[in-house]
């Protein structure tokens, strides 16, 4: 019998993992205050059509330290009725719509407004490096036929792009669709048949009913259907997610990126957009402050974090332990949650980029996953001082249940992952990985003026 030998190179390859970060539209003061402050180190991020205009110095500062741009249009938000008059309405394109939504006939490539020439001049005017093409919600139910059109719209982007003096600016293709039509063969072979032969680098699923809050079993089929995906033969990145769980699609391979936002835009949610958006109740403004608690993988509420600290056992819990992040502790934490998210974020980034590809899944299962299902057990366990939680106006028994649903919600991923690890022993598939645009600082150019 021969010898298997498992690993064929002196020195296993490390492929790069792809990190976008969505500067979003709010709170990019806090972003640009961190970037000065030397915390914010993307090399890559997402910035809208409805928000470039005021993040012009950010994105400025990101370009001179050589990090990619990409630009999201909204397109899809300013298509659909719930979303069509929120923030997206500041994109240079949203008039268009005339007070309501963009309908199929906006995307005409012959129509006279030529939203791809706008778009195509916008996107040179800010330097971007890269668009993501006009994409829609596919399982739109008031319109079926946003596939073809957006096809279309991606060549007709190309063709904008050419013809205006962007022939250096990439385009991504978008994906949105349910995350269950992602798991349906026939959709998936749909998608396969209509995604070859167009103008496009990466290919970004945006899976909507899907996120950082995911459990097991829709975890697992999202990590196959990407494998499905990868005969395209296209980098993918999966937009909107964040957490744990994208961290296990790509240690897995299913991905060579992800997408989202600090602390936000780690899942998404089109399954209401048909509908008209719900009057403005004002929740945005009293909507409590959340921490990102690490070594849990969950987020808590300044109050709750306190009452956690304070119990037996639980501050080495939820403290944040990095002296790097914050040197002391949970105040550090409470005081600055951005910044704390931020680090944690590209910190974890960081450390699965550095492990060789083959050896990711492995890595991420005895490390991170069983780590948070450590911390999980044991915060289940915490007992809360009554008196306290009633003055913090906290509902004891439902947060022990959210704690002890949660930990039962890790150990199953946890058995689910190691479960299909163990079934493809030879590593199963791997994505395509990302390749580096030629940036400025890479192209050696000046950035925005
Ligand atoms: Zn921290």
């Amino acid at each position: 019998m021969e010898n298997v030998i498992p690993f064929p190179y002196a020195v296993a390859p490390v492929q790069p993992v792809g990190h976008f970060i969505r500067l979003g539209e709010s709170g990019y003061n806090k972003l640009a205050n961190l970037h000065a402050a030397g915390r914010f180190p993307a090399t890559r991020v997402v910035v809208d059509a409805s928000r470039l205009k005021h993040q012009k110095e950010l994105v400025s500062a990101l370009r001179a330290k050589g990090a990619e741009v990409v630009l999201d249009t909204k397109v899809a938000e300013l298509s659909a009725l719930e979303k069509f008059e929120g923030y997206a309405r500041h994109a240079p394109w949203a008039g268009l719509g005339h007070g309501g939504p963009l309908t199929p006939a906006h995307f005409d490539p012959k129509r006279a407004e030529d939203i791809f020439g706008q778009i195509a001049r916008f996107a040179i005017e800010y330097k971007v490096h890269a668009v993501l093409a006009p994409g829609h919600f596919l399982a739109d139910p008031t319109f079926g036929g946003w596939f073809d059109i957006d096809r279309a719209s991606c060549l007709a982007l190309r063709r904008a792009l050419d013809r205006e003096g962007g022939r250096e600016i990439a385009i991504d293709y978008q994906l949105i669709v349910p995350h269950t039509a992602l798991n349906d063969d026939a959709a998936r072979s749909d998608f396969l048949g209509g995604l070859q032969d167009l103008p496009y680098d990466n290919l970004w699923v945006r899976a909507s009913g899907f996120g950082n809050d995911a459990g097991p079993l829709t975890t697992k089929r999202f990590i196959t259907a990407m494998a499905g995906l990868h005969n395209l033969g296209k980098p993918i990145i999966a937009d909107y997610l964040g957490g744990l769980v994208g961290h296990a699609a790509l240690a897995f391979g299913a991905i060579s990126g992800l997408s989202h936002g600090i602390g936000e835009k780690e899942r998404f949610d089109a399954h209401s957009w048909h509908k008209p958006a719900k009057k403005a109740d004002n929740s945005n403004f009293g909507r409590a402050t959340r921490i990102f608690m690490a070594g849990l993988d969950r987020s808590a509420t300044i109050p709750e974090l306190e009452l956690m600290a304070d119990a037996r056992g639980g501050r080495r819990i939820v403290t944040c332990c990095d002296r790097a992040c914050c040197p002391h502790g949970l105040k550090d934490t409470i005081a600055d949650p951005r910044q704390h998210a931020a680090y944690q974020s590209f910190t974890m980034m960081a450390e699965l980029a550095a492990v060789p590809d083959l050896n990711r899944e492995q890595h991420f299962l005895s490390g991170r996953m069983a780590d948070v299902d450590r911390q999980a057990r044991q915060a289940k366990e915490l007992k809360f001082d009554v008196t306290e939680a009633a003055g913090r106006k906290i509902d004891v028994a439902q947060l022990t249940k959210r704690l002890v649903d949660h930990s039962k919600q890790v150990e199953k991923m946890r058995l689910s992952l190691e479960d299909l690890h163990e079934s493809r022993a030879d590593g199963g598939a791997r994505v395509r990985s990302l390749a580096a645009r030629a940036t400025d600082q890479r192209a050696g150019k000046a950035g925005l003026k």
